[in-house]
């Protein structure tokens, strides 16, 4: 099966956290971290999905929920595991309704540790989910990792590239306004 390049979607998982780590992985869409410019989008369909984000651990009543999002989900795909609780159970690891950390149910590719986790190491972690992200998809295309990891260091050099010069053209404009200004003082 094919599949289409594009920016990486994720989709996010509430195990069963204390919602510590949810709301530092909301934190990361609104405009102080604004994960979107970057083109992540956080989409509620498990099939248009690269990148699993689970917060909490695994218990008996989300087991199979945790399987059917991760089953959904098209190949390639990444699982990030958020937070202590993701990891290992964290300080609920002893409680009698917990099995452990998402490894104990699906493969995970990224740990971010944390408790809560921060927003910058959630990004973090999606960064690296990325680098694997384009490892499983060399290896779907036969094509050596290195290239793929080549694409994506141009596409981020490139985004800050656009940015540097939008941000100069903006001081250009801001600079322009400020002359035009003192000119009409002097006048
Ligand atoms: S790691 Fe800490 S903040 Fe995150 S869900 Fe577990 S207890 Fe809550």
């Amino acid at each position: 099966m094919s599949y289409v390049t594009k920016s990486p979607w994720v989709i996010h998982y509430d195990g069963s956290s204390c919602n510590g780590c949810d709301i530092e992985v909301l934190a990361c869409l609104t405009p102080m971290y604004d994960v979107e410019r970057f083109g992540i989008i956080n989409t509620g369909n498990p099939k248009h999905a690269d990148i699993f984000l689970v917060t909490g651990s695994v218990n008996e009543q989300n087991i199979s929920v945790v399987k059917q999002i991760y089953e959904q989900m098209p190949e390639p795909k990444v699982v990030v595991a958020i937070g202590i609780c993701a990891t290992s159970g964290g300080i609920f690891k002893e409680c009698y309704n917990i099995m452990g950390g998402i490894d104990t149910v699906i493969p995970v590719d990224v740990y971010v540790p944390g408790c809560a986790a921060r927003p910058e190491a959630i990004i973090d972690g999606v960064v690296k989910g990325l680098g694997v992200l384009a490892e499983k998809r060399a290896a779907m295309d036969k094509k050596p990792a290195a290239a793929a990891k080549a694409e994506i260091a141009a596409d981020t050099k490139a985004a800050a590239k656009a940015e540097a010069q939008a941000n100069s053209s903006e001081q250009k404009e801001a600079e322009a306004t400020v002359a035009a200004i003192k000119e009409k003082e002097e006048a």
